[in-house]
C-alpha cells in the first residue's frame, strides 16, 4: 500500500500475463505507463520469480503501488464466489494448468488486486484510452496464434458465467477452403481452428503477411472475420469492434471485413451512418492495449476498495 504522502500521484502495478511473455508495467490514474518491462514466459517459479523482482526493484525507485491488475491468457475461472476463483484452467501450457495465479499475486503484493482476462482488459483500456473513448461499448479481439474477445460496456467487461470465448464460434465454410480440417484442439474447424495465424501456416505454410496481396488466404481471412464480426453485431450489437493480433499487420484486412460482415448480416442489424467508417478497427493503443487494461483493472480494484470503507 502506498506509504506516500495524500498528495502524491497514485501508482498502480499492471500485469498482462501471456503464454509467451509477461509484461509488467507501473503506471498512474492518466493511463501514463512510468515503467515497462517484458519477462519471457517459462517455468511458473522462475517467472514469477523475475516479474515479482522486477515491481520490487521498481517499487524502491518509483514508490509503492496501491493496487495491483491482472490480466492473464486463459482460460481462467472468473466466477468469485467460486473455490477456484483466479485460477488458470485447462491450459495446455505445461506446469501452468490449474495455477492459482491470482493467489501468487495477492500473497506477494497484499494490495487490492483486479483480475480479468487478457481480452476483456484490452476492451477496458480501449475504452478509457483508445479507440473506444466515444462509445459506450466495444468488443476487443485478437487474431494470433489463437482467437480471444473480449467487451467493455459502460466501462466494465463482461463477465457471465465464465468469461467470452468467441474465438470458438462456428463459422460457415469458405467455397474456397473445404479440404482442410482446421486446426483447434477441441472442435477442428471452429472460427479459431479456420482464421488463426496457427490455421493459417498449417493451411498455407506461411503467415499472412507473407503472402501475396492477390492470395486467396486474404479473401478467406477477410470472410472468416467478417462472419464473427456479423455474429457479434446479432448477439452483443457493442458499438465498435476493434481487431488487433499479430495477423492482423495489414491495415487493408479491415475494409475487406467490414464487406463480408455486411455480407453476412444480409441488410439486417443496420450499423448507425456515423459509425460505418470505423465500425470494425485497429485498436487505438497498438499493442498497448493489453497492458494499459491491466491498468485499469488496478484503478477499479483501488475504487472498489475505497468505496467499501477499507480506505
Ligand atoms: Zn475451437
Amino acid at each position: 500500500v502506498n506509504s506516500a504522502g495524500p498528495s502524491t500521484p497514485l501508482l498502480f502495478a499492471a500485469i498482462e500475463a501471456g503464454g509467451t511473455k509477461f509484461v509488467c508495467a507501473v503506471g498512474n490514474s492518466a493511463g501514463e505507463i512510468l515503467a515497462e518491462e517484458r519477462i519471457p514466459t517459462t517455468d511458473v517459479a522462475t517467472t514469477f520469480e523475475n516479474v515479482f523482482g522486477y515491481f520490487h526493484a521498481t517499487q524502491a525507485r518509483l514508490g509503492g503501488v496501491s493496487s495491483v491488475g491482472l490480466a492473464s491468457f486463459g482460460p481462467l475461472d472468473l466466477d468469485s464466489e467460486s473455490e477456484r476463483y483466479g485460477t488458470l484452467l485447462k491450459t495446455p501450457k505445461a506446469g501452468w494448468a490449474d495455477l492459482d495465479l491470482r493467489g501468487l499475486v495477492a500473497h506477494e503484493f497484499r494490495t487490492p488486486i483486479g483480475f480479468d482476462t487478457d481480452v476483456n482488459a484490452a476492451a477496458l483500456g480501449e475504452a478509457r484510452w483508445g479507440k473506444g473513448r466515444d462509445v459506450a461499448s466495444l468488443a476487443y479481439v485478437t487474431v494470433g496464434t489463437g482467437i480471444g474477445g473480449g467487451f467493455a460496456i459502460n466501462g466494465l467487461s463482461l463477465q457471465g458465467m465464465t468469461h467470452s470465448e468467441i474465438g470458438h464460434i462456428h463459422v460457415r465454410r469458405h467455397p474456397k477452403d473445404e479440404a482442410f480440417e482446421g486446426v483447434c484442439a477441441f472442435h477442428g474447424d471452429c472460427l479459431e481452428g479456420l482464421a488463426s495465424g496457427t490455421a493459417i501456416r498449417a493451411r498455407f505454410g506461411h503467415s499472412l503477411d507473407e503472402l501475396p496481396a492477390d492470395h486467396q488466404a486474404w479473401e478467406i481471412e477477410a470472410d472468416y472475420l467478417g462472419q464473427l464480426c456479423a455474429q457479434l453485431v446479432a448477439t452483443v450489437a457493442p458499438h465498435r469492434i476493434l481487431i488487433g493480433g499479430g495477423v492482423m499487420s495489414r491495415l487493408s484486412l479491415f475494409p475487406a471485413i467490414r464487406l463480408r460482415m455486411l455480407h453476412w448480416l444480409g441488410g439486417y442489424c443496420q450499423i448507425p451512418r456515423v459509425h460505418q467508417e470505423d465500425y470494425v478497427s485497429a485498436p487505438g493503443l497498438g499493442t498497448h492495449s493489453g497492458i494499459k487494461g491491466a491498468l485499469v483493472l488496478a484503478i477499479q480494484a483501488r475504487a472498489i476498495w475505497t468505496r467499501a470503507g477499507a480506505g
